[in-house]
């Protein structure tokens, strides 16, 4: 590992802004910490509320990001308040959080790390903390302590593994004070601690030690692998399969990972054994749970009878370790699933949470197969990293979070998305929390809207999809699978409109309006439909028809006629798929110009002759034929898209609901 610090980006810092550089370093090495492991702090002169100037220990907040973090991302502590804590004979979690929140000198600090009076306790003014791959392949093997002593020598005291906390903090303390020339701590099965006078000294020292470890580490003879090049069974079906079985109880997210890499790990003859002995530091034991489940089929038939092995095995471990007052329990499902002769399969309520989870089990394979070229990976017993798993300290962050969105863990597809219905529909879906597929003819179209949608936790990804090619909308199905696992929403929106009296109606436009707003609805719901009955969890399609399928005007026989098709295969669907819990509904709006392809000048221009009235008074003249006398927008009809989509319209199926202001010709028959 190379030092990444510059004299040039580092001078003229204040401390924290010194501590925010170095502790930044530390974040931009994956193989060093990952989403708010690991922390940093500094000692240091600092103002103090009540007056005056006092010593100061500032600490990376809580879960807070190394990659990312900035000054408001730590927490000052009057230091006087902290040392003294050390003398106490016990000091239990709750006691430790209360005199640690007694000694902040910033109210709207975070809260700080759990480690702090590990921070505190030794006396340099600057400790970097870190789980370390390379730190981690020595000390997860049966002889870890003395493979650190082997490979680290003096440079480093190794403290035994013990929960993070008052006692921690203390033995690593005493392990410091019996030596303090070395340049850091292991903390077994845990991570690495390096202090120094300064900030480059204590950054540096942790990049030498992990550098002396990784030259340690052959990971030349990991032993035979299974050929990469045997056929791979389907990956698409496979995690359709599982996502099925994993969301009986809440929507999961199932993401796919069938690279090189992975396959080089789950191809491992011996992948069951050492895949199941535990995560490589105890605070990824929140995101990836204790144990992966290890396929020992590739065929997804027998993937839900693995699953439900694995749900029984952790309710088993939650009933040997749990305290039996307390009922809080984890979801039983697994959040990384092994395949071999696949890849990876990884779970969560978002993508993000999915994505976390492979992150930190790639990180766990380079540790596995380390130790394992060394001597043997060794984890952690299951009582400890059950008590890090519903530790009420870490248990409190869940209780932080914000309540989950109507469509947490929700997949949606809706087609035509680039701009107007399409694309406000595809908001509001994201809005409510699903994670939506933005789909459109135009690709940089649907690109474009996708990209309007990300951020805020709103996630949205864009494919190109044209409704009438049969390949295209496998294709699609199958993108869709392999990256979150299924589908639970379909909006069946694309659509196009010409006018034109029917005897001046050339037969490639009927044929155009045929295959777009009929066939083009059959082959994009006859997809989903399959897909959704695979997968076993319901679902709900919307077809976003029109006003005219009940109401239909002069000059737009090619549309009209198509539209009906599309109406009726709604309500066949309907009746088909009832069965199955898939619920298939209908919107018909009326006159949606907002931000609309379907509206072209030539199609305003038609439509106003066919109603006898100029072309810039259409707008008005749709508004004033309805009973509310208001104009309908993309946003009304997404709110409807919505409500159908949602389990508030859990019981409703072969409806037409129009949205079109009121509409005295078109009510619904
Ligand atoms: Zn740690």
């Amino acid at each position: 590992m190379q030092s990444r610090w510059s004299s040039e980006a580092a001078a003229g810092l204040d401390p924290l802004a010194l501590r925010v550089y170095t502790s930044r370093l530390l974040g931009a090495e994956p193989s060093l910490v990952l989403f708010g492991g690991g922390n940093t702090s500094v000692k240091h002169e600092a103002a103090d509320p009540r007056g005056g100037v006092r010593r100061a220990l500032t600490i990376k907040g809580s879960g807070t990001d190394l990659a990312t973090i900035g000054a408001d991302g730590f927490a000052p502590l009057g230091l006087d308040d902290l040392i003294p804590l050390r003398e106490r004979d016990v000091l239990d979690d709750e006691a430790m959080v209360e005199l640690v929140t007694l000694a902040l000198l910033d109210t709207q600090a975070p809260r700080p790390s759990i480690e702090t009076l590990l921070h505190a306790f030794i006396p340099l003014d600057w400790i970097d903390h870190s789980h370390a791959d390379a730190i981690l392949t020595l000390t997860n093997q049966a002889d870890g302590a003395s493979r650190v002593q082997e490979v680290l020598g003096d440079a480093v005291g190794v403290v035994p593994y013990i929960k993070p906390g008052f006692e921690l903090s203390r033995a690593s303390a005493d392990v410091f004070d019996a030596d303090p020339s070395v340049d850091g701590l292991v903390l077994d099965k845990h991570g690495l601690v390096t202090f120094g006078e300064t900030a480059q000294a204590s950054y540096e020292r942790h990049i030498e030690l992990v550098s002396r470890a990784e030259a340690r580490i052959a990971r030349s003879w990991f032993g035979p692998r299974r050929s990469s090049a045997e056929p791979q069974s389907d990956a698409a079906r496979m995690a359709t399969t599982l996502r099925g079985r994993l969301s009986r109880r809440r929507h999961m997210i199932v993401r796919s990972d069938s690279s090189p890499r992975v396959r080089a790990f789950v191809d491992h003859p011996d992948v069951a054994r050492f895949a199941q002995q535990g995560p490589a530091t105890p605070d990824h034991v929140l995101r990836t749970k204790r144990l992966p489940l290890v396929l020992d089929s590739d065929d997804p038939a027998d993937a839900p009878g693995a699953v439900d092995r694995y749900e029984a095995a952790y309710a088993e471990y939650v009933r040997e370790h749990a305290d039996p007052a307390d009922d809080f329990r984890h979801d039983a499902g697994p959040r990384v699933v092994l395949a071999p002769g696949i890849g990876m399969f990884t779970t969560g309520r978002s993508a993000a949470e999915a994505d976390a989870v492979a992150r930190i089990y790639r990180q766990t394979m380079d540790v596995i197969e380390g130790a394992e070229s060394m001597g043997g990976y060794a984890a952690l017993p299951a009582r400890d990293l059950f008590d890090i798993e519903y530790w009420p300290l870490e248990l409190y962050k869940l209780k932080l979070a914000p309540p989950e969105r109507e469509l947490a863990g929700r997949v949606a597809l809706v087609t035509g998305a680039a701009s107007g219905i399409g694309r406000a529909t595809a908001e509001r879906l994201a809005s409510a929390g699903a994670h939506v597929f933005v789909t459109d003819v135009d690709g940089s179209g649907a690109e474009e809207a996708a990209r309007r949608i990300c951020g805020d936790g709103d996630a949205a990804e864009p494919l190109t999809l044209d409704v009438t090619d049969e390949d295209s909308v496998t294709a699609a199905m199958r993108a869709i699978a392999l990256a979150v696992g299924g589908l639970d929403i379909v909006v069946s929106n694309a659509g196009i409109a010409d006018a034109a009296p029917i005897d001046a109606l050339p037969l490639t436009e009927w044929q155009q309006s045929l295959d777009v707003n009929a066939t083009g609805h059959f082959l994009v719901t006859r997809a989903a439909v399959r897909g959704m009955r695979q997968q076993g969890l319901g679902g709900s399609v919307i077809l976003v028809c029109t006003k005219n399928t009940f109401d239909p005007g002069r000059d737009f026989g090619a549309y009209s006629a198509a539209k009906a098709a599309q109406l009726q295969l709604g309500r066949v669907l309907a009746i088909e798929n009832g069965e199955h819990g898939i619920r298939v509904n209908m919107v018909n709006p009326d006159a949606v110009f907002t931000d609309s392809r379907l509206w072209s000048d030539d199609l305003r221009a038609g439509r106003a002759a066919a109603h006898g009235v100029e072309v810039d008074q259409l707008e008005d003249f749709y508004r004033r034929r309805n009973l509310l006398q208001a104009p309908v927008g993309a946003g009304d009809v997404a709110e409807a898209v919505l409500f159908l989509a949602s389990d508030r319209a859990a019981k409703t199926t072969g409806a037409v609901l129009p949205v079109d202001g009121g509409v005295r010709g078109a009510f619904p028959r």
